[in-house]
């Protein structure tokens, strides 16, 4: 197995307030580090705060104060301009952000994000220096008429439309079956296997093997520190995409602990 660094990532999507938030990034920091043997070096921890508190996680991360990792949930395909509201790489990039998230199914859902929207925001991220965490997934009808393999590896070669071999080298992708986000439904070890070595094999075929064994790839779906060592088990899987229970610092503590 090529030796990919496994990333814990934590989306907290549109909640907690300021102080909770400022809270929670210091408490899993302590919460890691009185592990002990927490090796930061060998696992990539991430959190994904709301856009109004990156700047205050830059502050308590600065000069390595606290080894977590962190990103943007979402970033316009656009640099700069009449855009408002919309919030620019090269902004992320000024806040230190290492990643961002690009297509999560709650943009493509409920914002209408469309796989080429998804494909000139992972060029933006490149552009601005950030590493893209491509999110695909099909929904439940998807899943029970079978076709979940050829839909999620089309939703994947659209987003990816126009990216290089040598950008995709870096990229990170997050399997997630929408039927298993938020709703405690957790797709099985083998289900985020199956779909993590056809994403793979599929980036084989577009940018060769030597990119392919690079990528990151996450699961994502009702991930618990319950569920996650069996998932992160699993040959192909890199690592867990992480909603409701990167809320809490020891849940997700025990997430990054995994073994
Ligand atoms: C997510 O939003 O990326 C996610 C996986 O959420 P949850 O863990 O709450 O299912």
């Amino acid at each position: 197995v090529y030796d990919r660094q496994p990333l814990i990532a934590g989306n907290w999507k549109m909640n907690l307030d300021h102080a909770e938030g400022v809270a929670l990034v210091q408490k899993l920091a302590w919460t890691l580090d009185d592990a002990k043997n927490f090796d930061h070096a060998r696992v990539q921890v991430a959190v994904f705060p709301p856009a109004t508190d990156l700047r205050s996680v830059q502050t308590l991360v600065a000069g390595d104060k606290l080894k977590l990792a962190y990103g943007g949930q979402d970033l316009s395909d656009q640099d700069s301009g009449a855009f408002t509201g919309d919030i620019s790489g090269a902004f992320l990039k000024k806040l230190d952000c290492a990643f961002v998230l690009v297509g999560h199914s709650e943009r493509r859902t409920i914002h209408g994000e469309s796989d080429e929207l998804c494909a000139r925001k992972v060029a933006a991220a490149y552009r601005h220096g950030l590493t893209p965490i491509l999110c695909v997934g099909e929904g439940l009808e998807v899943r029970q008429a079978g076709t979940h393999v050829d839909y999620t590896l089309e939703q994947l070669r659209g987003s990816l439309a126009g990216v290089s071999a040598e950008d995709a080298a870096s990229l990170v992708v997050a399997y997630e079956p929408v039927w298993a986000i938020g709703t405690g439904e957790v797709a099985g070890p083998e289900d985020a296997q199956e779909m993590s070595a056809a994403i793979r094999a599929e980036l084989e075929r577009l940018y060769g093997e030597e990119t392919a064994r690079k990528v990151r790839i996450l699961y994502g779906g009702s991930v618990k520190a319950a569920n996650a060592a069996a998932i992160l088990a699993e040959r192909d899987v890199d690592g867990v995409l992480v909603g409701g229970a990167s809320l809490k610092a020891e849940e997700f503590a025990n997430i990054a602990r995994f073994e």
